[in-house]
């Protein structure tokens, strides 16, 4: 290839894209409704969009670092919005100068390219390819060399194009041009783009005297040889030439060749409707040029809008999500940590003190004669006392321990890396302040109530085998406080005696 067809090719970023792509595009900006999957089918019917996405996507200065192989890769990576937006920028600027006869053959390319992407399909699915999307990418932009030859030559190449008869002198003609064909240009164009390495490959040996190496590029070739059917003058020879080809190098019988035809005739319909679109005035491609600019700007505005309110929608979806899970893990009524996640917490400790070798010390606390309260007041001013007295009792405690109500006026206390005199002052110290503090008022007179607590403690004198025995321990103590006269808190170890005077 010349430098000098090198350096025009290079230029070659925006080619042109079908007016009735152009006039979907614009529909589909403006439809809140729009999604990924509608646009990416009306953006595969394009070589000139398609490949545009795909340099994109695959562009280093994307911040991606995975190769984007497919369309809706592509699509997918960039998002609705960034799709629709360069979609936008499509180019419509050859409809304003070109003459007739360009359009023509523009329209007969563009036409190419999406039958060459349905056979591409339909071949690769009757032949078991595996990358379907692939084959559809690789079969519409194998043509994409004489799209950007007609703009890259507008001296020569249309008129190459117009006065070539069939496909081997346009190969020749090409030849003698330009020293190489219109696949060698493709597969250049998809180095530069860096377009993923299949689809060079394929396209560049999707003509002669390159040949298929696999199945894969094998139906890219013959894809074009099946689009020759809705082509070509004489259809009939078209079809009975292209059975052949494909019954000879994948070996497809003719049941399966006529299944391929007609599923790309049910795709017929919907591809002439976007492709069969009148050339606009170029007063109304001007129009559409315009409002194609203006969705652009709003589009993008609406990507700002919708990342704010999407980052909003996250953040009170995460503090819900906090809400709920420390909902599922505190006690509805008291607000402390409920017995399930007590069980959690309290197995958690326990082995960090047995990894540690630090002591941890529980406390188990029973209100004294609650009963009564209930009784005598009713079960609202309970309930009030309760949450009033677990509020009172976790104040006097330190950020690392841990309150939980175990069930009805039962409260237990974990203190971690505390011994079991520690622990004995601090409850003691609790009972004195709770017991010399409402609780609660009823008809102005000051509710008051106490506890009995037991205390005990893994790691010091004594070692358990497990959480249960921990708490039976303690529980066992608490019993002793009750018998012993309530509101009072006890240690499972005899306490030593006090220095005497
Ligand atoms: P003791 O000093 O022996 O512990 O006597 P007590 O009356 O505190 O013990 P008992 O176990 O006989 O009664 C506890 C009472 O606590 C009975 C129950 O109705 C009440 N209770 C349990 N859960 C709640 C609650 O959520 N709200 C209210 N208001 N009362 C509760
Ligand atoms: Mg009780
Ligand atoms: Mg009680």
């Amino acid at each position: 290839m010349s430098p000098e067809l090198n350096t025009a090719l290079s230029l070659c970023r925006n080619l042109p894209s079908p007016a009735g792509i152009a006039v979907r595009i614009i529909e589909l900006a403006q439809d809140p409704e729009t999604d990924i999957a509608t646009a990416a089918d009306v953006i595969s019917m394009d070589m000139a969009l398609s490949a545009r996405m795909m340099r994109i996507a695959n562009s280093p200065l994307y911040a991606s670092r995975r190769r984007i192989d497919n369309l809706g890769q592509a699509l997918t990576m960039l998002g609705l919005h960034a799709t629709l937006q360069l979609a936008l920028g499509f180019s419509l600027a050859n409809m304003l100068d070109g003459d007739g006869q360009d359009r023509k053959q523009l329209e007969r390319l563009w036409r190419r390219g999406a039958l060459c992407a349905l056979a591409a399909r339909y071949l690769g699915l009757g032949c078991g390819v595996r990358r379907v999307e692939e084959v559809m990418l690789a079969g519409l932009l194998q043509d994409i060399g004489i799209l950007a030859l007609l703009q890259a030559r507008p001296d020569a190449y249309p008129a190459l194009l117009d006065a070539a008869t069939d496909n081997d002198d346009l190969l020749a003609r090409e030849r003698a041009l330009l020293e190489c064909s219109h696949a060698d240009v493709g597969a250049h164009l998809c180095e530069q783009w860096h377009l993923p390495r299949y689809l060079a490959n394929a396209i560049g040996v999707s003509e002669p005297p390159g040949e298929p190496t696999d199945l894969f590029q094998r139906c890219v070739a013959l894809s074009g040889r099946v689009a020759e059917i809705w082509l070509a003058e004489d259809a009939d020879a078209a079809r009975n030439a292209a059975l052949q080809q494909i019954h000879r190098e994948l070996g497809m019988d003719s049941q399966g060749f006529e299944l391929m035809l007609q599923r790309i005739d049910q795709a017929l319909p919907d591809l002439c409707a976007l492709l069969d679109v009148a050339v606009p005035s170029s007063a109304r491609v001007r129009q559409l040029l315009d409002h194609a600019s203006e969705l652009k700007e709003l589009r993008n505005l609406r990507e700002l809008q919708d990342m704010a309110t999407a980052r909003q929608r996250a953040e009170a979806f995460e503090s819900q999500a906090r809400q709920l899970s420390e909902q599922a893990h505190l006690d509805g009524l008291t607000g402390v940590l409920n017995r399930r996640q007590l069980e959690t917490v309290l197995q958690q400790e326990f082995s960090r003190a047995l990894q540690r070798d630090r002591p941890l010390s529980l406390a188990f606390i029973d209100l004294d004669d609650f009963k009564k309260i209930n009784d005598t007041h009713g079960h609202l001013i309970g309930d009030q006392v309760l949450k009033s007295f677990a509020g009172h009792l976790q104040e006097q405690l330190r950020g690392t321990d841990t309150v939980a109500r175990f069930g009805g006026e039962e409260f237990v206390v974990l203190f971690p890396d505390t011994d079991e005199l520690e622990a004995l002052m601090v409850v003691r110290r609790a009972l004195n302040t709770i017991g010399s503090t409402p609780m609660a008022h009823v008809h102005g007179s000051a509710l008051h109530v106490t506890f009995s607590a037991g205390v005990a403690t893994h790691g010091g004198y004594e070692r358990f085998a497990n959480v249960q025995d921990l708490l039976k321990a303690a529980d066992d103590v608490l019993y002793r406080s009750k018998s012993l006269g309530r509101n009072r808190v006890n240690a499972r170890a005899p306490e030593p005696l006090p220095a005497s005077a």
